[in-house]
């Protein structure tokens, strides 16, 4: 008997579903008719309502992330106003996938569709399905335990394995256990919303569903049939020294000789992303292109372009014109960019990387994995067959790891750790990871927050300062900068210091460019250091936004800001990033009832903040001029994109270790060494 034919859910469910009728809805409705999860409606949601837990397993672009929330809609798992919820890994993938889910159902973004990421939320009272990120879901979690408005959660992209994936999908353990014990108990949960089963549903491109389905206990996991073309392997005949390069050589090779379809040229981040970016556009403007050949468009995509551009990668392009897609790892698996038919990848990712022992966390690049590798190239080969390039000689690619190490091994703990301390959860080692990280990790981490003052002696969270660390969404590290700096009258400037460090890059720095980045941007240059040189950029760039531009209108104010940006090496996406950050951290602040005040020009007090709040990354100046960070004894280098890059000042407080050939530090301030142990004594003194 065909599944709808039984129960009385069938008619209602046919109301739901949209009658396409304008020629572009056909489109969108054929399109989704011919994706490989399309036959297997019925049996998905058959399985659906026979397991609590349920595993799917398929291959990237079968529809998945974009289907099976409406098949769910369709088979009414939103009654009684219930929410079906999917946690992404990336921002990138919730947003532009409910952008994308909004337009197959017919209505307006935020209504029935909607996206809620960190800084950035769309959805309305009327969102039933909800595309967000898996450390959103887990902030949900703190304000409600039971997550009660949900009858599903779908935890998208597994296979991925990021440090909050990892969490989640213990808490969501626990909280189906919580939620089937309140139905037992007859209990209501939060609003007085009837308890209910939560169903979750685990999703992963990856065909190894074994270590989930024994993490369930058992679950059942269903495979989707994926459509793949073959694709062509190339290989460098020897490792390249200089992939940027070796990329756009390959780029411009592919473009001049290959038959039409678009190139998807996979880079480390975003840095990377725009100076490749820039170089395609200056080559095509000194190179002239043969007679009557395709024009080439390059379309950038990554996390701090605003929403509007991100969705220009999946738009077709107009005729006469090839698009090259430069963006991360989010193509891998995480979106799918329709008309890929040439994949250049130069076999890197931008990975965290954390040293236990030394407590000191960084940014790295470092090979893929041979999964992550195979992902890619069939990326070239979903509607058709396609070809991949690899920017490395093949005996590299047996070299490589078979897949990649999960983030929660790699990776400063302190932020989970805050995160599951504050939802009642004490015992972290005896916490059901799916994958235990060291114990020298856990450890480190609970010294690190104890440091911050956010543990008690006997490891509870503290109160106020721990509870309020985790409702901020931030890295413990800057939460409690915000709240040091409400005391010291400086709130103000660290909220512009916060929002311009959780942004890549505020100044465009081409490489070997340094120098002339800094004459042009010796304006901004503070003495003292970056920090206060981002809050200079900063307070120009919003001085010009309200003097410049008063009274026109928003787009001739930001078009404005554009030419400034342009003109002093600034990375005007960035900025704009920034702002709006700055608008939602300012707003937490508020409602935490921290003191707004500004320490106007004493920037003294301004520092010494930045050492009671950031004392674990000091260094000091050795006599052959590196650096040795105090906390983790590593030998560093001041990064040459530092205003203090010739001036190595004696003591430096810093925010980011980045590796490369060498250890760098970035984003540092000049400090006197006498305040360590004055404004961080639980620290210092005791190294003493
Ligand atoms: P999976 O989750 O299984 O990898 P998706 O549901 O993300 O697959 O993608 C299904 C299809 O939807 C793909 O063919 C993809 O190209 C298309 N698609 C996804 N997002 C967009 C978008 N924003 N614009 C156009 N097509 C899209
Ligand atoms: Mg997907």
């Amino acid at each position: 008997m065909p599944w709808g034919a039984r129960g009385n859910h069938q008619p209602k469910a046919n109301r739901n579903r949209q009658t396409y009728s304008s020629p572009w809805q056909q489109k969108i409705a054929q399109q989704r008719k011919s994706l490989p999860i399309a036959p297997v409606e019925k049996r998905l949601i058959q399985e659906v309502r026979k397991n609590d837990i349920l595993i799917i397993v398929g291959e990237t672009g079968s529809g998945k992330t974009t289907q099976i929330p409406q098949f769910l809609f369709d088979a009414e798992f939103c009654r009684d106003g219930k929410v079906i919820g999917i946690t992404q890994p990336r921002r990138v993938a919730a947003v532009t996938v409910a952008k994308r889910v909004a337009d197959e159902c017919g209505v307006e973004l935020g209504q029935k569709v909607g996206y809620s990421v960190r800084f950035d939320d769309s959805t309305s009272n009327s969102t039933r399905i909800k595309y967000m990120t898996d450390g959103l879901l887990l902030r949900e979690a703190l304000l409600d335990q039971y997550l009660s408005k949900y009858s599903v959660i779908i935890v998208d992209e597994a296979h991925e394995r990021t440090v909050h994936t990892d969490v989640l999908l213990g808490l969501l353990k626990r909280v189906q256990v919580a939620r089937s014990k309140s139905i037992s108990d007859g209990q209501n949960l939060k609003n007085g919303n009837k308890s209910s089963p939560l169903k979750l549903i685990i999703m992963s491109a990856s065909l190894d569903a074994r270590t989930f389905s024994e993490y369930f206990g058992d679950a059942k996991a269903v495979h989707i049939q994926g459509r793949q073309f073959p694709v062509d392997l190339f290989y460098t005949r020897f490792p390249e020294t200089d992939y940027l390069d070796a990329a756009l050589i390959t780029i411009f090779q592919v473009h001049l000789g290959e038959p039409p379809g678009d190139i998807l040229v996979f880079l480390t981040g975003q840095e990377e992303i725009e100076s490749v970016e820039r170089l395609i556009n200056e080559r095509l403007t000194n190179t002239k292109l043969p007679e009557g050949s395709q024009k080439l468009l390059p379309v950038p995509i990554f996390a701090a372009l605003p929403s509007e551009q991100q969705m220009r990668a999946f738009a077709p392009a107009s005729s006469g014109f090839r698009k090259v897609i430069l963006a991360t790892n989010i193509a891998e698996t995480s979106i799918t960019i329709p008309g890929i038919k040439y994949v250049i990848d130069p076999g890197l990712v931008k990975a965290r990387s954390y040293d236990p022992g030394k407590g000191m966390e960084s940014l790295i690049v470092v090979p893929t994995s041979k999964s992550q590798a195979l992902q890619r190239s069939g990326r070239a080969g979903r509607e058709g067959p396609g070809k991949c390039f690899r920017l490395y000689p093949e005996n590299e690619f047996e070299k490589l790891e078979d897949s990649t190490m999960p983030e929660i091994k790699r990776c400063n703990l302190a932020n989970v750790i805050l995160q599951l301390k504050a939802l009642g959860v004490d015992d972290i080692l005896g916490f059901d990871f799916i994958e235990k990280p060291s114990r020298t990790a856990i450890v480190k981490s609970l010294e690190q927050l104890f440091l911050l003052g956010a543990l008690t002696d006997d490891c509870q969270l503290s109160d106020p300062v721990g509870r309020q660390m985790a409702r901020l969404p931030l890295d413990p590290i800057y939460s409690k900068a915000l709240i040091l700096a409400s005391e010291y009258n400086c709130l103000e400037e660290m909220l512009i210091t916060v929002a311009m460090l959780s942004v890549e890059s505020i100044f465009y720095t081409p490489r070997d460019k340094y120098e002339e980045v800094r004459m042009a941007t010796k304006c901004f240059a503070s003495p003292e250091g970056d920090h206060i040189t981002l809050i200079n950029v900063y307070r120009a760039a919003i001085d010009l936004l309200e003097k410049r531009t008063m009274g026109t209108n928003k787009a001739k104010s930001e078009k404005v800001l554009r030419k400034w940006c342009k003109e002093n090496f600034i990375n005007s996406r960035s900025l704009r990033h920034a702002r709006d950050i700055h608008r939602q951290i300012k707003g937490h602040a508020q409602q935490m009832g921290l003191k707004l005040a500004s320490c106007g020009d004493d920037m003294l007090q301004f520092r010494r903040c930045l050492v009671a709040s950031f004392f674990l990354n000091a260094a000091v100046k050795q006599p052959d001029g590196t650096y040795r960070a105090l906390a983790s004894g590593e030998v560093v280098q001041i990064h040459p994109s530092s205003v203090l890059f010739r001036k190595k000042p004696e003591c430096i407080i810093f925010n980011e270790l980045i590796q490369t050939t060498n250890k760098y530090v970035r984003n540092l301030t000049r400090v006197d060494h006498l305040w360590l142990t004055e404004l961080a004594p639980q620290f210092y003194a005791m190294q003493n």
